[in-house]
C-alpha cells in the first residue's frame, strides 16, 4: 500500500527468488521502492505472483546490509572498514601471492545463482582468464547438477524441454520429488488450474505434498516411496510400460538409438525391476506402480516435472536418466504438453549453469578440453586457458584441508549453510589463506572470510536472469547501488587488479560477448530482449526469436540415448541407533537459507524450522506437538520443534532449512551423486528424541 503520494517512476523487472521468473513492475518514488506489481505481460507469470516476489523485497534496504568493504588479517580479528581500492587491492595481492607460492591452481571461485547471467559469466571469465585455471563451480553443484548431466546425456541439452505455457496441453502430470505449491508457487497454481480442468496426476514423493489432496484436486496415484528408492520406482514404471507393450515404438525407432533401446528394454523387463520386487525396497504397493505406469503411458500428453527430491541423492543423475528413458519410451517429447521439466530452484540457477559455472564447461555446456572452443576464448581474451577441468566445490574444500587449495572468491553464495556436512565446509574455509566473500549480508560463510565485498541487490543493477523454462528476462536498475557498485563491476575491479583487464560499460556489452562466443545464445541481445520481453534459448539463426519447446523433430544430440539405470541403494542406512529417514524441503514464505526472506515481514509467517513427524513415531518417543526435539545423525545434531502430522509416513521425518539457528545441514551426510557430487540431502538416517530446547 502506498501510504502517501504516488509512484513517480517504474521499471519492468524479474523476481529474484525462484526459478519461475515472474515479471514485476517495480514502482518507485525517488530512490524508494514503494511496491512490486505482478506484470500482466510477464510470459512466465501472466500477471500472477506469490508472497515472496510481491512483498519480500525489504531486505534490499535492511539495516543488516553491509555497505562498505572490510578486511581482516585473520578470522579471529575484528573487521576493519576500508576503501574499495584497499579491499580490492588486498584481495588481488593475496590471490597473486598464493599463486606465486603454491601454483596457479591453488585458488578458485564460486558463482552465484542469485546474480545475473552477466555477473556469472564475468566470474568464470575471471577464474579462467585471470586465475588461469578452471576451479569454478556454482551452487547448482548442490541442487541440479544431476539435471545437467542426465539431460545432456539423454537429449544433448542440459535444460528442461518445455515452456510453462505448455502445461495447458498436458493430460497427465507426473510430479516427482517436487512441491510446486511451496517452491514454485505461481507455476504450482497453474498446474492446479490444469488439474481442475481434468488433467490427471501422479505424485511420487515420500511426503503428502499439497497437490496430492487439495480443494478440487486429488492425485490419481500417490507413490509415497521410501526416501532413496527413486531409481527403483521409476525403473519399475518402465518395466510395466515395456512388458505390457505400452512403448511408442514408432517414436523410439525414429528418434532414438534403437539398439540402446533394446538393451534398456531387456534390462527393465527383468523380474528384479518388476513392481512386485520394487515394492520390497520402496514400500510402494505394486498395484499403484502398475496403475501409475499405465496412466503415464496411455493418458495422452504426459509431462514430467521434478525437483530436488530427484537430484539430491547418491543416484540423482541415475534418476534423471531414468526419467528421460520413460519420456522417450512413451514418445512424450518434442511437442507441447509433454516433456521432462526440472523445476529449477533459484532465480538464475539455469543461467548460472548456462554461463559456464562448471569446472569442466564453458558457457553453452562446451567442454574445456575442446580445442576449438578454447581457441575462441583464447583469441578473444588474449590468454591461454587451462584444458584440464578444475575442482568442484567439495573437491576445493577437500584440497583446502589437504593444503593444496588456499584462496577462494565467493560471489553471492553461503556455502556454510547451503552445502552438506557443515563441519567439513568450515574446516575447508578455515584452512584457506584468503577467503573473499561478496554478499549483501555478513552471512555464515563470512565468519571464515578475510575480505568482505558488499554486494548489490537485483534492484540496483541491469542484467538478465534465465528461468526454469530457459527464458532469459531482463532485470532493470531502479535505484543506485547502496554499496556503490553492481556485482559485475566489483568482479571487473578484482579482475583488473589481478592484471586481467575487463572494460565493460554496461551489462549489455557482456551479453554481446556471450552471444558472440556461445552458439545457443548467438541471437540474444538486450535490444532484442527489450523488444520481445523475453527469449528462450537456443536463440540463433535457426531460431531468431528463441525456442519454447525443444527437441521437435530430433534431439540436440541427434538420436535420443537410453541408459541402463541400475538401482543401487544408498550407503546411508537406517539401523537401531538411527531408525528414521530425514528428508528436507522448502516452505512458501521463505527462500532457501532465508538470507533475504528472514529480513522481511515474511519471517512472521514461519519464524522457525519445524520437524514434521508422524503421530505413530511421535507417540513411540513420547513427543507432543510443538515440543522441542533433538534431531541427531551420524554427522551431528540440532534442536527444533516437532510438528506432528500425517503428511509424512511412519519412519520418515521432514524439515525445512530456512533458519541458520537450526542448521539442518549439520546432520546431513557427505554422500553424494556418483556423477556430479551433488550431495545426498534428501536421505539421512536420524533419531529424534525429546529435548529441553536449544
Ligand atoms: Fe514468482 Fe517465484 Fe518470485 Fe514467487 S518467488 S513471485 S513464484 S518468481
Amino acid at each position: 500500500v502506498i501510504e502517501s503520494g504516488l509512484p513517480e517512476h517504474s521499471a519492468v523487472t524479474t523476481c529474484a527468488y525462484c526459478g519461475v521468473g515472474c515479471t514485476f513492475k517495480a514502482e518507485m518514488r525517488g530512490e524508494e521502492l514503494v511496491r512490486m506489481l505482478p506484470y500482466k505481460d510477464g510470459k512466465a507469470n501472466h500477471g500472477h505472483s506469490c508472497v515472496k516476489g510481491r512483498f519480500a523485497w525489504g531486505y534490499a534496504t535492511h539495516r543488516d546490509r553491509i555497505l562498505n568493504p572490510m578486511i581482516r588479517a585473520s578470522i579471529d580479528d575484528p573487521w576493519r572498514e576500508v576503501s574499495w581500492e584497499e579491499a580490492i587491492s588486498h584481495a588481488a595481492s593475496e590471490f597473486k601471492r598464493i599463486q606465486a607460492q603454491h601454483g596457479r591452481r591453488a585458488i578458485g571461485g564460486i558463482t552465484s545463482s542469485r546474480c545475473t547471467n552477466e555477473e556469472t559469466y564475468l566470474v568464470q571469465k575471471l577464474i579462467r582468464g585471470g586465475f588461469g585455471n578452471n576451479n569454478v563451480d556454482t551452487c547448482a553443484r548442490v541442487c541440479h547438477s544431476p539435471t545437467g548431466y542426465g539431460l545432456n546425456t539423454a537429449f544433448g541439452t542440459s535444460a528442461g524441454t518445455q515452456d510453462f505455457d505448455s502445461v495447458e496441453y498436458t493430460d497427465v502430470m507426473l510430479i516427482i520429488g517436487a512441491n510446486p505449491t511451496d517452491a514454485h508457487p505461481v507455476f504450482g497454481s497453474r498446474m492446479k488450474k490444469r488439474l481442475r480442468e481434468g488433467a490427471r496426476l501422479i505424485v511420487i514423493d515420500p511426503r503428502r505434498i499439497d497437490l496430492v489432496r487439495t480443494p478440487h484436486v486429488e492425485a490419481d496415484y500417490h507413490l509415497a516411496l521410501k526416501p532413496g528408492s527413486n531409481v527403483a520406482v521409476v525403473t519399475a514404471l518402465a518395466h510395466v510400460i515395456v512388458t505390457e507393450g505400452l512403448v511408442n515404438e514408432a517414436f523410439v525407432r525414429e528418434r532414438c538409438d534403437w539398439s540402446e533401446f533394446q538393451d534398456w528394454a531387456a534390462f527393465v523387463s527383468e523380474a528384479r525391476n518388476s513392481p512386485e520386487e520394487v515394492e520390497k525396497v520402496s514400500g510402494v504397493p505394486a498395484g499403484l506402480i502398475r496403475g501409475a505406469a499405465r496412466l503415464y503411458a496411455t493418458g495422452g500428453n504426459a509431462s514430467i516435472f521434478y525437483g530436488l527430491g530427484v537430484t539430491e541423492h547418491s543416484q540423482g543423475s541415475t534418476t534423471v536418466l531414468a526419467i528421460a528413458n520413460l519420456a522417450m519410451a512413451t514418445g512424450n517429447l518434442g511437442r507441447e504438453g509433454v516433456g521432462v521439466n526440472p523445476l529449477r530452484g533459484q532465480n538464475n540457477v539455469q543461467g548460472a549453469c548456462d554461463m559456464g559455472s562448471f569446472p569442466h564447461e564453458f558457457a553453452g555446456y562446451r567442454h574445456v578440453s575442446d580445442n576449438a572452443t578454447r581457441l575462441v576464448y583464447e583469441s578473444l581474451w588474449g590468454v591461454e586457458i587451462d584444458h584440464e577441468p578444475g575442482l568442484r566445490i567439495p573437491n576445493m574444500l577437500d584440497a583446502a584441508v589437504g593444503g593444496e587449495f588456499r584462496g577462494i572468491y565467493i560471489q553471492g553464495e553461503d556455502i556454510l549453510q547451503s552445502d552438506p556436512d557443515t563441519h567439513h565446509v568450515a574446516a575447508g574455509l578455515k584452512a584457506m589463506e584468503c577467503v573473499v566473500v561478496q554478499d549483501l549480508f555478513l552471512n555464515e560463510t563470512a565468519n571464515y572470510a578475510h575480505v568482505f565485498l558488499p554486494g548489490s541487490t537485483f534492484l540496483e543493477k541491469d542484467g538478465t536472469f534465465t528461468n526454469a523454462e530457459r527464458r532469459i528476462q531482463r532485470i532493470r536498475k531502479v535505484m543506485s547501488p547502496k554499496n556503490g557498485y553492481g556485482d559485475w563491476e566489483i568482479t571487473m575491479l578484482l579482475s583488473n587488479a589481478m592484471g586481467f583487464e575487463m572494460n565493460y560499460a554496461h551489462p549489455g556489452e557482456i551479453m554481446d560477448e556471450v552471444a558472440r562466443t556461445t552458439p545457443s545464445f548467438a541471437g540474444v541481445s538486450f535490444e532484442k530482449l527489450d523488444e520481445l520481453g523475453s527469449i528462450q534459448w537456443p536463440c540463433n539463426e535457426a531460431a531468431p526469436e528463441g525456442t519454447p519447446v525443444m527437441h521437435i523433430g530430433g534431439f540436440s544430440r541427434g538420436k535420443g540415448k537410453f541408459v541402463i539405470t541400475e538401482y543401487i541403494a544408498t550407503d546411508e542406512r537406517t539401523g537401531p541407533r538411527f531408525p528414521l529417514l530425514l528428508t528436507t524441503g522448502r516452505i512458501l514464505s521463505h527462500y532457501n537459507v532465508g538470507a533475504q526472506t528472514r529480513r522481511t515481514e515474511n519471517v512472521a509467517w514461519h519464524p522457525e524450522d519445524l520437524l514434521e513427524i508422524h503421530p505413530h513415531d511421535a507417540e513411540l518417543r513420547g513427543i507432543n506437538d510443538g515440543e522441542w526435539v533433538k534431531l541427531h545423525s551420524r554427522a551431528g545434531e540440532t534442536t527444533l520443534r516437532a510438528l506432528i502430522t500425517e503428511r509424512v509416513a511412519p519412519g520418515v521425518v521432514y524439515t525445512t532449512f530456512h533458519h541458520p539457528v537450526t542448521q539442518a545441514n549439520v546432520v546431513t551426510t557427505d554422500f553424494s551423486d556418483w556423477a556430479t557430487n551433488c550431495p545426498e540431502f534428501k536421505v539421512t538416517a536420524v533419531q529424534v528424541s525429546r529435548s529441553n530446547g536449544p
